[in-house]
């Protein structure tokens, strides 16, 4: 029972989170301060009244309408909330949270979280814009190499130069294309984020993030949202592939590149 409560707590945490997160996205790219006032309707530009704000829960009480002008609210809202809450629950109970009692610790649960949101915050922003935030990148990056030198890992070179030399590869591939293929925002990403993988899961998680970018724009080809030549943000498959890293990457490898390890 306890633990349930635990669970429903980082959850709501999320859900509060998610709704944040649905505000910074899409007032970052428009440069609208996160400091900037209460939401308002993008209809009747009215203000909403804080028990219409509450994340999910209005949503489904309004019936995903605005209480003033019966306007559609985006599904963005929920979406972006619900996904929130759900991979806050995922990254505890997998990363050795709560299931197996405080494994993580306070600090090193926090610093996951943070990170989830951090790349949330990119997934959402990348597939909408086309362009990943230098500044969460940055953020990511300080705090990831800094866990590694607290952790005193002694395979911090190895981790470092698996780092550069996947990040180098991104840069390939963005100058071969001239940037039309791959931007440099994912380069940076890759580096920003392989110290918290290391080697050999950064590996599996690049050639992971090329499988799934592949599956997903073969698919969008064939209902025609998408065709050949044209450009698709690759920032989110990296973000996708990294949790499913993050959470099996052991598994990963023991699987398909067991050679590796
Ligand atoms: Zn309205």
């Amino acid at each position: 029972m306890l633990l349930f409560i635990w669970y429903l707590l980082i959850f709501v945490f999320g859900l509060a989170a998610g709704s944040f997160l649905t505000a910074y996205t899409w007032r970052w790219p428009r440069g609208i301060s996160i400091a900037k006032g209460r939401s308002i309707c993008d209809n009747c530009k009215k203000k909403i009244a804080w028990y219409d704000n509450i994340p999910l829960f209005s949503y489904i009480a309004l019936g995903g309408r605005c209480r003033n002008c019966g306007k559609k609210i985006s599904l963005r809202y929920p979406l972006i909330e619900l996904s929130t809450g759900v991979l806050f629950v995922l990254t505890i109970t997998l990363l050795g949270g709560f299931g197996r009692l405080g494994e993580l610790g306070f600090l090193l649960t926090a610093y996951y979280l943070l990170l989830a949101a951090v790349l949330i915050a990119i997934f959402i922003i990348d597939l909408e814009n086309q362009l990943i935030p230098d500044g969460l990148v940055f953020l990511i990056f300080t705090l990831n190499v800094s866990l590694l030198v607290l952790s005193s890992d002694k395979n911090f070179y190895q981790i470092m130069f698996t780092g550069f030399l996947s990040a180098f590869f991104f840069l390939f591939l963005n100058l071969v294309t001239r940037g039309r293929g791959m931007g440099l925002g994912d380069a940076k990403l890759v580096l920003a984020l392989s110290p918290i993988l290391g080697y050999p899961q950064t590996i599996v998680w690049i050639f992971l993030s090329f499988i799934i970018g592949a599956v997903v724009g073969l698919l969008l080809i064939a209902v025609g949202k998408a065709s050949f030549g044209k450009h698709i943000a690759f920032g989110p498959f990296l973000v996708i592939a990294f949790f499913i890293t993050l959470f099996w990457g052991d598994l990963l490898v023991n699987t398909f590149l067991p050679y590796l390890g």
